[in-house]
């Protein structure tokens, strides 16, 4: 069946039907890559596209709330330069424009561009079911390649981040556009100097890494510290040997991308 909710309570009421038979589709750029690869299979689709007010993004003090419908297209023009620049790098403007924060986080995937900036953005998201909304670290939403906590009933509803942050994203591809990414970071340095970093590709899930940003938290950003630093992130990696780059070079880049990232951020 293919159904088309009209609202949130009627998403979640499906939802809670059907649990794991149920499938939610948002752009369909990775479920249908996935349905077409004979690797995901689906029953029932509840398509979210009809929701109103999913799409949009709020301003709550320095938070930033960005509804799970939001597409990559629409937050490329934010001001928060680490979402900005990670959305940009999401595959081409056809994806771009179909693409959304719910689906990419639903995807579970460690190369997901813009999970590793919401993290280095210190992000939280907001999970509904019809028993009730809960929210969680964004960091805690994974737990391996294509699994998260959500519940068979549980729907993303949106993500928020800290808005008041200086903050900055790197990508390495085997070229500009249109490339899953071999390895990327991002960082952002509050008001407090408190910094967070997001790490991706060197882990089965998109990476806090809270040994180097403990290590700044207490040493500052003198070069020493971000060397340590970078070599603390490096450690907290377990990347994988594939076609696209050996384990070597992804723990490699793991320390050259956070040491760029914490000195552009002084
Ligand atoms: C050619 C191509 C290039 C790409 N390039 C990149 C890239 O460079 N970087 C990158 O990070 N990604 C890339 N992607 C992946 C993809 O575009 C993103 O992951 C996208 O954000 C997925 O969003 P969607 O709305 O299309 O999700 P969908 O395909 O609709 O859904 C994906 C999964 O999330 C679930 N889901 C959707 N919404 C919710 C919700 N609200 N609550 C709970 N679960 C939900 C779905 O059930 C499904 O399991 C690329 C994909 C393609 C096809």
């Amino acid at each position: 069946m293919f159904y088309r909710p009209e609202s949130i309570d009627e998403a979640l009421a499906l939802k809670s039907r059907l649990g794991a038979h149920g499938t939610f589709l948002a752009g369909g750029t990775d479920l249908v890559v996935g349905i077409r690869k004979e690797k995901t299979r689906v029953e029932h689709f509840i398509d979210l596209t009809r929701i109103a007010g999913l799409d949009g993004v709020y301003r709550d003090r320095d938070r930033l709330r960005i509804g799970a419908l939001c597409t990559h297209a629409a937050l490329e023009r934010e001001a928060i330069t680490a979402l900005a620049d990670a959305c940009e790098t999401v595959g081409g403007p056809q994806i771009r424009n179909l693409g959304t924060i719910g689906g990419q986080l639903g995807t579970a995937s460690p190369a997901g561009d813009v999970s590793v900036a919401l993290i280095a953005l210190d992000a939280d998201c907001e999970i509904a079911s019809v028993r009730g909304t809960r929210t969680i670290a964004l960091a805690d939403l994974f737990v391996g390649p294509g699994r998260t906590v959500l519940s068979p009933d549980e729907m993303l509803l949106s993500v928020s981040i800290a808005a008041d942050r200086k903050s900055a994203f790197y990508k390495i591809g085997k070229r500009d556009a249109v490339a899953i990414s071999l390895v990327m970071a991002a960082a952002s340095v509050a008001p407090d100097g408190a910094v967070s970093i997001g790490l991706g590709c060197v882990a089965p899930v998109p990476l806090r890494a809270r040994l180097a940003e403990a290590h700044v938290r207490e040493h500052g950003l003198s070069d020493d510290a971000i060397e340590r630093a970078a070599e603390l992130a490096m450690s907290e990696a377990s990347p994988i040997s594939d076609h696209r780059g050996s384990a070597e070079y992804r723990r490699a880049m793991c320390a050259t991308l956070v040491r760029r990232l914490l000195r552009g951020l002084r």
